[in-house]
């Protein structure tokens, strides 16, 4: 349905009614445009929704420089868009209107009301103070392009046969996790049919499987304040602090989630995948060894098995039990020097074998995307087509979790809605 207008006319169409599209669509319209924004679904902001488990973790409170070293190698081509509409703008836009933010200890910032809806109803306002005219229920399946060799834009047709026409076009049709909420990843074979690279799709910020024969003895267990390593190949290539969470598949929380990235382009190498649970983050193995010689010494009579329970949640002392069978009944002043060092490296250098991600419709975002190369970071403007944009997580950008993603979102779809 067109909210508003009647003719099928534009300067610029934008396809995909996230909140990338929705902020260059509504910007486009600011600046005087006459905009249609096409939605598959019934409703806006589908994913958005979701964010922040409804909360909406908007956007993060970091420097300029931290804010791009969060996308990894590849964030320096969001410099111009992160500048343009940084995260204070962000915060300003939504405060401006009503919703006010406010930041929690790790610098992520959400509406204060911790409610997405709020966010979706300022954008929805924006469109509508905007004139910018939405047509839900509609997918987009083809481009028409100017010229037989495909170098500008005339319009696109729907799945339903209509014609719409502009000869600039906005493409925010995000990635392909979550399909329920729209985000199929159609818009990638729209840009391949416009000559674009699409760099392999794969999970981000996913969950991660393990064949780890005790895994469901440990389900809904978490383990805070723990170091966790990447083990790759044997050798370690990194280690965060944090959280982990353990599910009936394998683990999860922010920090895996953080890490999966290069943990399934490891896998994808062939290569062995372990993380290596230090339970004791202020001890290596060996101070703790010596920490573990005191307190058996001071347990005296009683045994392994009772110093677990003492020391571990009960599901995990359970499974140091089953890996120490033979010491676990022992009174812990009669354990020996290498029975005592390997439950030492159980507790500073626990092993949980990493096997898979889970399936990309599962991941919070999808890596890879449309090449950078093709696309100017001034702009977000097509180098191969005049008059077509891009924005949002088709893009070949990928952040940790934080409130990167969104604040990427708006930022691109905000330079696009700009420079159109
Ligand atoms: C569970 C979950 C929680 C998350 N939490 C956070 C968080 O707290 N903070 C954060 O920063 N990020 C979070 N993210 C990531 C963030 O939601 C996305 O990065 C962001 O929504 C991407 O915005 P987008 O506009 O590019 O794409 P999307 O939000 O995916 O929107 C794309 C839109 O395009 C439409 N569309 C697709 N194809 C077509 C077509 N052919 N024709 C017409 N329309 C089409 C879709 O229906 C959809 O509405 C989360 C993601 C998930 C799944």
């Amino acid at each position: 349905m067109l909210l508003n207008g009647n003719t099928d006319q534009f300067d610029i169409i934008v396809i995909g009614g996230g909140p990338a599209g929705m902020m260059a669509a509504g910007h486009a319209a600011e600046r005087g445009a006459k905009v249609l924004l096409v939605e598959k679904t019934s409703r806006l902001g589908n994913k958005l929704l979701l964010t922040g488990g409804g909360k909406c973790n908007i956007t993060n409170n970091s420097e300029i420089k931290d804010m791009i070293a969060a996308f990894g190698k590849d964030g320096k081509f969001l410099y111009k868009a992160l500048t343009v509409f940084s995260n204070i703008d962000l915060i300003d836009f939504f405060g401006l209107r009503g919703v006010q933010m406010h930041s929690d200890p790790d610098g992520r910032v959400l509406p204060l009301n911790n409610n997405a809806e709020g966010v979706l109803a300022v954008l929805r306002t924006y469109l509508k103070e905007n004139n910018v005219c939405i047509l839900h229920n509609s997918t987009v399946t083809t481009i028409h392009y100017g010229s037989k060799n495909k170098d500008s834009i005339k319009g696109i047709t729907l799945s339903n046969g209509s014609r719409m026409e502009a000869t600039k076009l906005i493409i925010a049709t995000g990635g392909k996790s979550y399909p329920a909420t729209g985000s199929t990843g159609e818009g990638y074979e729209i840009a391949r049919q416009s000559g674009h690279t699409i760099t392999p799709l794969s999970p981000g910020l996913s969950a991660l499987e393990s064949n780890y024969s005790f895994i469901k003895d440990l389900q809904g267990l978490t383990l805070k304040d723990i170091v966790i390593s990447v083990i790759i190949d044997g050798s370690k290539k990194c280690e965060e602090k944090g959280a982990i969470l353990f599910t009936h598949f394998g683990v999860t929380g922010p920090i895996v989630l953080n890490l999966s990235g290069k943990i399934i382009d490891a896998l994808s190498n062939k290569s062995k995948v372990e993380l290596s649970l230090n339970l004791r983050p202020d001890y290596s193995t060996q101070e703790f060894d010596k920490i573990l010689q005191k307190e058996f010494t001071s347990f005296g009579s009683r045994t392994v098995s009772q110093y677990f329970k003492k020391t571990l949640p009960s599901s995990l002392s359970s499974v140091f039990e089953k890996h120490c069978s033979q010491t676990s009944n022992k009174k812990c002043s009669l354990v020996s020097r290498e029975e005592r060092k390997a439950i030492a490296v159980y507790f500073t250098d626990f092993r949980i074998p990493i096997i898979g991600s889970r399936p990309i419709e599962e991941a919070m975002i999808t890596r890879g995307g449309v090449s950078l190369k093709e696309i100017n970071p001034q702009t977000m403007g097509s180098r191969r087509v005049m008059g077509l944009y891009f924005c949002g997580e088709m893009i070949n950008i990928s952040g940790i979790t934080g409130g990167y993603n969104l604040q990427a979102a708006f930022s691109t779809g905000y330079l696009a809605g700009e420079s159109v």
